[in-house]
């Protein structure tokens, strides 16, 4: 059965989505190298590196779950100048913005922080569906998040749904053409290439939720 979310728990599921960015960092710096500038991994891994790092200097006794997605979205942002810096800090900041005032989040309440980061990233981006970025991933995924809410599925089961709508979102990239980001100036030489922004999506979620258990 799935406990709630304290602070703790929520401090150790970005511990978990930085240890995770880190293993895949070479693979989503080279999906970068093919469609932009190559440091997509290096860009994420420094980001949740940083969330990591000022994480550890909260009290989880005294902190609500709202600060450790503000205080994410605060870190993430000082130590990612690439694109996805103020689009992870817009998704922690609405995350928090969801869950403020709660001691701990129940399922609704972490399928509200998920689908609350979906939507800050593409508020912040303006980025539609089909324009080979990492919107691509995350709507599928906080669509599948809440029609398994709506089934009265387990935290774990929302979260892996979302997780292989994002995983099936970021193949998809791979048939489109960019119109958002540094890939937009390559035109048809980005067809076959998948989005690494939607491919590090696939990691984020992967990670949430392994750690919903
Ligand atoms: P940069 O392009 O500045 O080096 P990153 O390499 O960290 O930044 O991130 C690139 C990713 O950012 C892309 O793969 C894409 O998924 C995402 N991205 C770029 N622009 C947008 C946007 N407007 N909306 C959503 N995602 C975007
Ligand atoms: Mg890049
Ligand atoms: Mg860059």
């Amino acid at each position: 059965a799935m406990t709630e979310f304290t602070t703790a728990r929520l401090i150790q599921m970005f511990n978990a989505i930085a240890r995770a960015i880190e293993a895949d960092k070479d693979r989503l710096s080279a999906l970068d190298g093919a469609i932009g500038d190559a440091d997509h991994g290096v860009t994420m891994d420094m980001g949740f590196a940083a969330v990591t790092q000022a994480l550890a200097g909260l009290d989880p006794v005294t902190t609500e779950p709202t600060q450790v997605f503000n205080t994410a979205a605060k870190s993430f942002l000082n130590a990612v100048g690439a694109s996805s810096g103020p689009l992870y800090a817009t998704a922690f900041m609405r995350a928090g913005a969801a869950v403020k005032g709660r001691a701990s989040l129940d399922r609704d309440a972490m399928v509200a922080a998920t689908a609350a980061m979906a939507q800050g990233i593409q508020d912040r981006g303006k980025a539609e569906p089909g324009e080979k970025t990492m919107v691509d991933a995350w709507l599928p995924a906080a669509e599948a998040l809440q029609a398994a809410a709506v089934e009265g599925q387990s935290l774990q089961a929302c979260l892996r749904a979302a997780a292989k709508a994002a995983e099936q979102g970021a193949e998809a990239t791979k048939a489109m053409l960019a119109s958002k980001g540094r890939a937009s100036r390559l035109g048809e030489r980005v067809l076959g290439h998948m989005d690494p922004g939607a491919a590090s999506a696939v990691v984020i979620l992967d990670a949430m939720a392994a750690s919903a258990t």
